[in-house]
């Protein structure tokens, strides 16, 4: 696996089994509990920690609120979901007072209010620490059954949301969760497996290779890439920043190739979607560069400080 959180989290893994009412536990971006309506419920959680996550400035004690509830929201919206509760735990640092406080709640409930999620319990602790946020949400699927990393298909197209890299400079913290957007794939087609951007595109990418066993290749020209990535001012190329910065929180997804097309014709949403390339049976992941070589697409992200760098441009990380 990749990052070293990785091998701890498998190690939890096993030995936890999913039971009743456990449908799908540790693995994806939220996990899927059976209900007594027989409709599932999806839970996701998530810590964000000052000095890794964010810090002061550029951040603000709202935009840290924001965050915290939207990368959850995030991750709902990943699943197929409509978040649609949320539990918030907060670990603050006993100088800032209480106004830092109530400006980091105020900015969660904006958000939650935006997309009408209840705020419905937490915890509230001081210390002499920096802030530690964790935000724990609840939603339900939109259509009859959650969407997870695991149903790729061999000939699949796979779709991205929104325009990629750079989030760093500022997207990272006021980035809109696509709730919407998932909505709408979900009513339109039928989406075989989807994830959310939060490692990087490539490294997002191959937890939907690995746990569906299939292999892609990935177009370069087709990467959308963000406006935001006129300012990243280093030697790696857009295409690169692109498939390997972090915190994008769009979403990967893959399609028939009939569903593809009816989603090119019928999408009219503002928020815009791209096909990026193809499931392959076979489980290696390559980039189609603009030269039409074939290239192998590593997990980049900003775990992977330097893995594969020479293979597209110069390598680096990025994290917020
Ligand atoms: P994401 O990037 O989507 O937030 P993570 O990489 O943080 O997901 O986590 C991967 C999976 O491992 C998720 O299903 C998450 O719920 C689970 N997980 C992470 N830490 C723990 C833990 N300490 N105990 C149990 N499950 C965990
Ligand atoms: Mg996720």
């Amino acid at each position: 696996m990749d990052r070293p959180e990785f091998a701890l989290i498998d190690w939890i893994r096993s030995r936890v089994t999913d039971r009743d009412p456990v449908k799908l536990g540790i693995g994806d971006d939220a996990a899927v509990l059976r209900s007594d309506t027989g409709r599932d419920w999806l839970v996701a959680t998530d810590m964000l920690m000052e000095g890794v996550d964010f810090t002061f400035p550029p951040a603000t004690a709202p935009l840290v609120g924001r965050k915290s509830l939207a990368v959850n929201l995030s991750d709902i919206a990943a699943m197929g979901g409509r978040p649609t509760a949320a539990f918030v735990s907060v670990a603050l640092p006993i100088d800032r007072g209480v106004e830092f406080a109530r400006d980091l709640h105020a900015g969660l409930l904006d958000l939650a209010n935006q997309y009408g999620v209840v705020l419905a319990g937490g915890d509230t602790n001081s210390w002499d620490g920096q802030l530690v946020i964790n935000v724990a949400v609840v939603g339900e699927p939109f259509g009859e059954r959650s969407i997870t990393r695991r149903g790729a298909l061999p000939g699949d197209w796979i779709f991205v949301t929104g325009a990629l890299g750079g989030s760093i400079h500022g997207r990272h913290l006021t980035f809109e969760p696509r709730v919407r957007e998932s909505k709408l794939l979900t009513e339109l087609v039928n989406i075989h497996a989807m994830i959310d951007i939060s490692d990087g595109l490539a490294a997002d990418l191959h937890h939907i290779l690995e746990q569906s066993r299939v292999g892609a290749i990935v177009d370069a020209s087709a990467i959308p890439l963000h406006a935001d990535l006129a300012q990243s001012r280093d030697d790696r190329g857009p295409v690169r920043h692109a498939l390997s910065d972090g915190e994008d929180f769009e979403l990967v997804f893959t399609v028939s190739s009939t569903d593809g097309q009816r989603l090119i014709q019928e999408w009219h949403d503002s928020t815009p979607i791209q096909c990026i390339g193809e499931i392959t049976a076979a489980p290696e992941c390559w980039l189609r560069t603009p030269a039409n070589s074939l290239v192998p697409l590593p997990p980049l992200g900003w775990t992977h400080p330097l893995d594969g760098g020479d293979l597209i441009e110069a390598s680096s990380h990025t994290d917020p």
